[in-house]
Formats: structure tokens, sequence, C-alpha cells
């Protein structure tokens, strides 16, 4: 059975189907085969029983060629130094596919927040960033969030930052962070970016393919930001949600569940356990559940040796990141189900991060139409290179992804050569 830290191993071997088959200049192989810098902080916080707790935050940084190391932070028990390792490698390869002027980079505590106050989980973020420092900052590495994080945690990150800066340059800094409520200076448009982008690239290879979404099945793992935005941007397509799974157990109805009105009972109830319109089934029916579309949108290594025989669809659509291990992705292969990888399906969250960047940068208020035009132009550009690109190289969709993130990162780096 695989093991939450052989999501490491999964992006290197990734990263070298890639560059064997693109043949990468062997110098900038080995520079991207490792990370750049890896930053781990121990700090206290005072819980509210007035006892003190010590936390392990992370953040690593695996590459700035193309611009500030960029990437989410993720409070989660299983958060450790490999996970992270993987999540900010893929970041770089994700910011490249897309053709942004960032790097990669991953952050997170380990730590469960269920078992935590809001009032607690506000110190725990602002201790963070306190001992984060000068390790982050608006030119050099801006936060995002992840999983379990929220734009009420990027505005306690950035109302903590700006405060260790002097009062006459406060406001030029309110780009430290991403994924900001909209008033606190965050974008419009970011809340569902991840999922729109998603979409954008669905709809694309729809077409495409002559598949109409219109009453097509599918189901989705993980019903937060990625995943109920996802299923509530699909039923304005006029697709059929039959199932949903999250950390507390999987739902289906083969009639269709309203994600409208399951968005609302798991806001109020924390779960889509106990939702009444649907009924309560195990894993592996819910990974059984016969399909056109799969979205996995929760956690890595979900779609594996074990795991992947039991899909019945057409398409993976990858929401959250390294959903598939490398056995997984041979298995869906086998089976002829097509996979949208990560690193382009899931791209439409960095991208309205850049967006967001941006509009502080240059103290502007983009509207939703202008945010999602701009998103539309960017997910159907990698997505058409990313489809010339495996039809060029006769490979899936996947390495043909990367091919085209390295491609980008090798230029560069020919480019610019190495210091000194
Ligand atoms: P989230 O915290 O908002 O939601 C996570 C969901 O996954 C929750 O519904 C949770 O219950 C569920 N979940 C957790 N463990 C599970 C398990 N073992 N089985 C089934 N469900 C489980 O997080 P999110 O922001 O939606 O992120 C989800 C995924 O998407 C992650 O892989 C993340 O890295 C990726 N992603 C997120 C963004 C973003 O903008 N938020 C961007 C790109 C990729």
């Amino acid at each position: 059975m695989q093991t939450k830290t052989d999501v490491y191993t999964n992006v290197k071997q990734q990263f070298s189907n890639a560059a064997d088959l693109m043949d990468l200049d062997p110098d900038v192989r080995k520079i991207l085969a490792e990370t750049k810098n890896e930053i781990i902080v121990h700090f206290p916080v005072k819980l509210d029983n007035g006892h003190v707790e010590m936390f392990a935050g992370y953040r690593v940084q695996h590459n700035d060629v193309l611009g500030p190391f960029k990437g989410g932070l993720r409070y989660h028990p299983s958060v450790n130094i490999e996970e992270v390792r993987a999540l900010a490698t893929w970041m770089t390869w994700k910011s490249a596919v897309v053709g942004l002027p960032f790097g990669g980079a991953k952050g997170g505590i380990q730590i469960d927040p269920a078992n935590y106050t809001t009032a607690e989980l506000e110190r725990v973020t602002r201790r963070f960033t306190f001992a984060l420092g000068d390790n982050i900052g608006p030119e050099y590495d801006i936060p995002a969030p992840d999983v379990n994080t929220n734009s009420q945690i990027m505005a306690w990150i950035l109302d903590t930052y700006q405060s260790t800066i002097s009062a006459k340059d406060r406001q030029s800094f309110s780009h430290i962070v991403t994924g900001k409520p909209v008033k606190s200076g965050g974008s419009m448009g970011r809340d569902k970016a991840t999922a729109q982008g998603l979409i954008y690239v669905a709809e694309r290879w729809a077409k495409n393919n002559d598949f109409d979404l219109k009453n097509a099945k599918y189901f989705v793992q993980g019903f937060g930001n990625v995943g109920s935005w996802t299923a509530r941007l699909m039923k304005q397509n006029g697709s059929v949600l039959l199932a949903v799974e999250d950390a507390d157990g999987a739902i289906s109805n083969p009639q269709g569940i309203d994600a409208d009105d399951l968005y609302e009972y798991v806001a109020a109830h924390g779960s889509v356990k106990g939702y009444g319109k649907a009924a309560s089934i195990s894993h592996q029916e819910f990974l059984s559940t016969k399909a056109d579309i799969f979205v996995p949108a929760a956690m890595e290594n979900q779609l594996t040796e074990e795991t992947a025989p039991l899909l019945q669809v057409r398409l993976v659509a990858e929401g959250a990141n390294g959903p598939t291990s490398i056995k997984g992705d041979a298995i869906l292969a086998e089976k002829g189900i097509e996979v949208l990888p990560d690193i382009l399906c899931n791209a439409g969250g960095v991208t309205v991060s850049y967006f967001e960047w941006l509009q502080n940068k240059r103290s502007e208020f983009w509207d939703l139409q202008e945010v999602d035009g701009k998103l539309y132009k960017k997910m159907i550009d990698a997505y058409d290179s990313v489809k010339y690109t495996a039809t060029q190289y006769n490979t899936d969709w996947r390495t043909a992804a990367y091919v085209v993130a390295l491609t980008r990162l090798e230029e560069v780096y020919k480019e610019r050569g190495i210091f000194p």
C-alpha cells in the first residue's frame, strides 16, 4: 500500500519520464531535480486553556528561475517535509505549463484544524507567519490557500506580515499573499478559480472529443474549495452529479445530487455525511461509480494500483494535486481512461492568484468578467500546447504537460546561464 511519503517519489518519476522523452539538458535536469530551499520552523502558540503547544511549520521553495516562488499553505495532520517537497515541485511545473512568471513553493503546518478554536487557529497562523519572517515576501515567495486554509487565513497572514513592515511602506506589501478576501485586496473569481479553470479545460476536452457535458454523469472526491465549486459549475453545464466523498464518508444518488443544495448542507454541517437526499456508500462503491467523468479534488495518491482498477469512467479531471500514483496512471492508461493532469487541470487557482498579485501591484481592481476572460485564455492556451505536445511526442497528457513546462524552464536556464 502506498503511503503519503511516496508522493515525492511520484513527482520524481513523472519528471524523469518527461526528461528522458524530451532529452532535457543534463545540467538543467540536475538543477530541477532538487528543491532550492527547505525551511522548517517550530513555534509556540498559547491555547485557549492558557497552555503552550509547539507546532511544526514548513515552507519548501523548489525553483524561482521563472519568477518569485509561489504556492499554497496546507493545514493537515499528514503535512511533512516529503509531501511539501512534492507539492512545491508540482507548483514549479504548473506555473510553467500555464506560462506564469512564477516559480514553485508550498508550505503548511502539521495540524488538524478541527481540534482548535478559531481564535487558536488565528494565533497559529500569525505565529507561523512571524516564524517564516523574511523567508516569504511579495516579490520573493507568495503563499495562497490550499487544503484547510482559506481567505480568512490569508487575511491574517497579510495583517501579520504588514505589521512587521514600517508604517510608510505597509500599503505596498498587500501582494504578500493571494486568495485574500476581496475587500482585503483579493481578486474577484479567486474563490472559484481552480474549479473554473478545470471547467474550461473539461469543456475544451469535450469539444475536441465530440462529447456533450449536458447530462454527462460525474462524481467528485472532496467537497471543499475545489470540489464544491467544480460541482456547482458543472451544474451550470447540465451535468449530473452522482456521488460525492469527503473526509467523513461518501454519498450517492443515481438520480443526481443538487450541488448548490449540498453546498448549503456542508456549510451548515461541516461535511457531506448525513445529507438526507443521498444514500451513504463505502469508499469502494464510491470509486466504482459508473459515470463519464471522475474529479478527484481532495488529497494525493487516491488512484493507486489498488483503487485505479475500480474506476468505470471515460475521463479523470484532476482537481487535486498528485491524486494519481505512477502505478495508478499505468492502470488508467491500460483501461483507456483519459487523464487531464493536475499541473494543467487545476492551474486556474495559481493563474487567478497571479492576477490578484498583479492587481495589488498596480492598485487595480478587475471585474469578474475580466478575470474569467483572462483565465479562459490562459487555460485554453495551456490545454492546446499540451495537446499539441502529446501528439508531437506521441505520449500521454501528463508527460506532455511536463514537457511543455520543462521546455520553458530549459530555455530560460540556457538564456541566463549559471552564476558565476
Ligand atoms: P479544502 O480543504 O477546501 O477541501 C478538501 C476536501 O477534501 C474536503 O471536502 C475534505 O473533507 C476532503 N478530504 C480530505 N481528505 C479526504 C480523504 N481522505 N478522502 C476524501 N475526501 C477527503 O481543499 P481544496 O483547496 O479544495 O484542495 C483540494 C485539492 O485541490 C488539494 O489537492 C489541493 O492541493 C488542490 N488544489 C487546490 C487549489 C486551491 O486553489 N484551493 C488549487 C490547486 C489545487
